[in-house]
């Protein structure tokens, strides 16, 4: 192995101080105190868990966390009932749902639902409309901190040729803009690319995210190149009975033969996307409040 393995979860924690540091300057200079509503609807266990998660480290930066549960059969004008008062509620500066939601409720009515300027998780039409501009808004969370990663790896990224594999709206179009705007040259790929393999060799910078298991091989990734894999597939754990073991989609040991840098999975790409959670909601407040946006925490 010769790759650099890129420290996500060492990353995400130094964006999340660079936030906390932000959030007491903001108290002590303003008075302000950033606050994320996250809305879980239903009793999913996965979801409950993310949910504890980002209260967790959103109190950790010293935020204001609003956590609201509501129960799996909430009719959608229940649920925008309370969608309408965090968008009023000016100690609400991020609004979050948590997906998936029940079959009954819409998710695309659900994030059009959201004021645009606290959609934290970047997923309405008008912050996307607002990125494909090349205006300011708010961007999806895992495509900003894999574009933050590739920042802190590479610097200049203009000319590189990058390729996406995936082009759904949370994850590979944005990223793919963020890329646009970083001067790179920008393929989307998708399941009905062809000749996938050679797409990929041609990438200065290969970024993952379908999710089927180590689908992107060592042979596909250009030498030097930087690898950020994004792919989450929960397995079985070979040696440890009933334990579970996560897979990206890269197969990381050959790929790391071949490439400069790469992201591991776990720890890799997955820790970026709460913390970029909490940057969201930071820049959001700042904006509320017609205050310079962090340095460093926006695409
Ligand atoms: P998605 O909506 O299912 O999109 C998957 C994309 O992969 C689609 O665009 C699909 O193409 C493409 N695809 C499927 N099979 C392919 C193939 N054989 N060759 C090339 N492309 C293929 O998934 P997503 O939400 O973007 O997520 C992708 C992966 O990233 C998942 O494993 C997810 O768990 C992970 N993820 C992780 C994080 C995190 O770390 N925090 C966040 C987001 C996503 P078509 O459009 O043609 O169908």
């Amino acid at each position: 192995m010769s790759a650099k393995i890129i420290d996500g979860k060492g990353f995400a924690a130094a964006v999340r101080g660079q936030v906390a540091e932000h959030v007491t300057r903001l108290k002590a200079d303003h008075g302000i105190t950033p606050g994320l509503a996250v809305v879980l609807v239903g009793e999913d266990p996965a979801s409950q868990v993310y949910v504890a998660s980002k209260h967790k480290q959103t109190v950790e930066v010293g935020m204001a966390s609003f956590e609201h549960t509501l129960p799996a059969d909430t009719s959608e004008e229940t649920l925008f009932a309370l969608i309408d008062e965090l968008n009023a509620d000016p100690a609400v500066h991020g609004i979050l749902c948590q997906f998936p939601v029940p079959d009954h409720l819409d998710e695309r009515r659900v994030v059009a639902r959201i004021d645009p300027a606290k959609d934290v998780d970047g997923l309405s039409v008008v912050n996307a409309g607002l990125l494909a501009s090349g205006e300011k808004g708010l961007v999806s969370c895992t495509p900003l901190g894999c574009l933050m990663l590739l920042r802190d790896q590479l610097g200049n990224m203009s000319g590189l040729e990058a390729v996406v594999i995936g082009r759904s709206n949370l994850f590979g179009k944005p990223m793919a803009q963020l890329l646009l705007q970083e001067n790179c040259t920008v393929t989307m790929a998708h399941s009905r690319t062809r000749d996938l393999a050679d797409v990929c060799r041609r990438a200065d910078i290969l970024v993952a995210a379908v999710g089927r298991a180590e689908m992107v091989q060592g042979d596909w990734v250009k030498p030097g190149a930087t690898v950020i894999d994004v792919g989450i597939t929960r397995i079985p754990h070979p040696e440890k009975p009933g334990k579970t073991k996560l897979l990206g989609d890269v197969h990381f040991v050959s790929a790391a033969a071949v490439a400069n840098a790469i992201t591991p999975v776990p720890g890799g790409v997955g820790p970026m996307t709460i913390a970029c959670l909490l940057a969201n909601t930071l820049t959001a407040a700042c904006r509320a409040h017609g205050l310079p946006e962090p340095e460093g925490l926006t695409a």
